[in-house]
């Protein structure tokens, strides 16, 4: 219990998850003893609602982990869109033991803490129950007839469900984050339109079920084509960050990172630094032994930069033998430490690659010159660093290489 995630969140985010679970039970409980009895047709819904959501999520299960596996954050996932033809079409307690069905199958494919899922379990319940709210209050029939009113009343319902959702999330990352932006709060624009498609098609659904109750066979394939979809997406966003010869981050991927740690810097004040590496005489490797040896030399330096960093350091290569890193929340002690640490790691390499006749050799005793600033976080400045550690590096390599350079801008210069 004490390992638990819980209890490491902010005192009023804790206040606001325990509270917000209240609530929902409290909601869950009303709208559960208020409701209409339920009916045969009522439970043939419930079967049909169930077994697809079942199928949908067996069929997608590993698209969801891997999607999962890419981003802590809040997630979307399709198997929400069950729980809105749920509540529009069945009695309340019925909605809830559906979606709880769901849930709990889910929960292994999600893998995320216990205390979070149940929030998240919270927040989509108390959301629903939203627009369970809008439809019963207005007495309208999605299954009698669809006409304006009912269309009218349906997209009311999914708001409902969209904004309340958004609270809930947004509520608790508020409340967790020291100082939360605008834009952390509200979630990306990306995420916002995944959400308001889920809804959508969970209306869809609830009126094609509400018409047909075998419609879920046509509503799966296409919750798993967009499923895939979405995979793909996120597939190629990573691919457009990521040197593919060393997997580390590419310029764009590490000026994308690098810019976002330094907003936080800015906005906590913390000092940041950052190295840039040259390899020493780098052009020798692949003339000696030609260009796949240089490939294998610049992986292993990856695998060294890898080695010898924090997990939230900022590591990239600037294409040919530029590496650079972003060092969050350490000094020019620190820095030069970790500098030091990667130019020993470089030296003590020993890499296995093929010469240009194809005969196996061992690569070893190459060097390494490192340029390090350090920059208070409220005046931060990345070109500028950027372009005092590459000085630095010249420095370096003016010295006789192998070495690491402290850059030590005056202080009137904003780095
Ligand atoms: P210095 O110590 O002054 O940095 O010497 P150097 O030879 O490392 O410097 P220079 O910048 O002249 O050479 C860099 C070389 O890196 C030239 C280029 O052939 C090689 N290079 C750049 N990108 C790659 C790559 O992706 N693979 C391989 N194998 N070599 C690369
Ligand atoms: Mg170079
Ligand atoms: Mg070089």
């Amino acid at each position: 219990m004490r390992d638990w995630g819980l209890w490491n969140l902010a005192p009023a985010a804790r206040r606001y998850v325990i509270g917000f679970e209240f609530v929902t039970v409290v909601a869950v409980a009303l709208a559960c003893l208020t409701d209409a009895p339920a009916t045969v047709f009522d439970w043939r819904r419930l079967g049909v609602l169930v077994g697809a959501g079942a199928v949908h999520l067996w069929l997608s299960r590993r698209t969801e982990e891997t999607r999962r596996d890419s981003g802590p954050g809040p997630h979307m996932d399709t198997s929400v869109v069950w729980i809105l033809p749920a509540m529009v079409l069945l009695p309340a307690w019925m909605a809830v033991l559906s979606m709880l069905l769901l849930r709990v199958q889910l929960y292994p494919v999600a893998r995320r803490p216990l205390y979070r899922y149940t929030f998240g379990t919270a927040g989509i319940l108390l959301a629903a129950l939203g627009s369970w709210a809008v439809i019963r209050l207005t007495h309208v029939d999605v299954t009698a007839a669809f006409g304006a009113r009912e269309a009218f009343i349906l997209a009311l319902a999914g708001l409902t469900y969209f904004v309340l959702n958004a609270i809930a999330i947004g509520g608790v990352i508020a409340l967790s984050t020291p100082q939360p932006t605008w834009t952390v709060v509200a979630g990306s624009r990306r995420d916002n339109a995944m959400a308001a498609l889920t809804v959508c098609l969970g209306a869809l659904a609830a009126l094609a079920i509400a018409n047909a109750w075998l419609a879920p066979l046509f509503v799966v394939p296409l919750l798993c084509a967009l499923d895939w979809g979405a995979l793909q997406i996120e597939n190629l966003r990573g691919d457009a960050r990521t040197d593919h010869k060393t997997q580390l981050l590419n310029s764009r991927g590490w000026h994308e990172q690098a810019g976002r740690e330094i907003a936080r810097a800015r906005r906590q004040n913390t000092t940041l630094a950052v190295a840039v590496l040259d390899l020493d005489y780098f052009k020798q490797v692949n003339d000696t032994w030609g260009h796949p040896a240089g490939d294998a030399v610049l992986r292993a330096v990856g695998a060294v930069l890898r080695e010898t960093t924090r997990q939230g350091d900022v590591v990239g290569r600037f294409g040919g033998e530029e590496f650079v890193l972003l060092l969050p929340d350490t000094d020019t002690d620190g820095a030069t430490q970790v500098a030091e640490r990667v130019r020993q790691g470089v030296a003590a390499m020993n890499v296995a690659a093929t010469d240009k006749r194809g005969q196996p050799v061992v690569i070893s005793n190459r060097t390494t010159s490192i340029g390090v600033v350090a920059g208070q976080g409220a005046s931060a400045d990345l070109d500028e660093l950027l372009r005092w550690a590459d000085a630095a590096v010249y420095e370096a390599k003016n010295a006789g290489r192998n070495q690491v350079r402290l850059a030590e801008p005056p202080a009137d210069v904003a780095v």
